[in-house]
């Protein structure tokens, strides 16, 4: 999951976006609402965390901007107002869900990967792909009755590809879902850890289209 954060708070967007990376979460980080215009039309996300507090813009405007333009994209708002009438604003611009400053952690990515589930058309929090069961809520992969321990990016990179179950994703797209801005990506990075989720899958469950990219088969 790539996620944008925009948040003007030097504290809570380092220790956001350290916590998000130790959940395999890749996190670009923009502090106002011109970086964050720029950062929505070039990378494509999966979901918008959006402080409403900021310099120049607020997080409204900037919400309202982009349900303007149609972007179907989860937005979380998080925020220290906690005023009703900011909440009922938030989500009348179009956020998808809201929390008030300060949050856990594990909060925050639970409510992460529900809107991801409710994005993606799911309501079990679950994903069965033959003998491999992913569980997001747990951060865990068993395979038959075995528990598989994943490293934060091979997860990350197996996550990407079973909520896509179905379609090719090139080395790029995977690229763009597990690394954020600056984040030193080598050149065969992508196939060092689809290797690893072979050996630890089994070499059936990830295929590769050659040319175009990795898939694995819709359950
Ligand atoms: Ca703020």
């Amino acid at each position: 999951m790539r996620v944008l954060l925009v948040e003007d708070d030097e504290m809570i967007g380092s220790s956001l976006k350290a916590g998000l990376r130790q959940d395999g979460i890749a996190v670009d980080w923009v502090k106002e609402a011109d970086a964050a215009d720029s950062a929505l039309a070039l990378a494509p996300y999966d979901l918008l965390l959006l402080d409403l507090g900021l310099p120049k813009r607020s997080g409204l405007e900037i919400l309202r901007a982009l349900r303007g333009r149609r972007l179907d994209l989860p937005v979380i708002i998080i925020t220290a107002r906690d005023a009703v009438a900011d909440r009922v604003a938030g989500l009348d611009a179009g956020a998808d869900d809201y929390l008030i400053k300060p949050f856990d952690m594990t909060e925050l990515v639970a409510r992460m990967r529900a809107l991801q589930r409710r994005f993606a058309g799911r309501s079990a929090s679950q994903m069965h792909l033959g003998e491999i069961v992913i569980d997001p809520a747990l951060r865990k992969v068993t395979r038959g009755d075995a528990e598989v321990t994943l490293s934060a990016r091979e997860y990350a990179l197996l996550l990407a590809l079973a909520e896509r179950a179905g379609a090719v994703l090139s080395r790029a797209q995977l690229e763009e879902k597990l690394y954020g801005w600056g984040e030193e990506v080598g050149s065969n990075t992508i196939e060092v850890y689809i290797h690893a989720l072979r050996k630890k899958l089994g070499s059936e469950l990830i295929r590769n289209v050659r040319g175009v990219g990795y898939t694995i088969a819709k359950p």
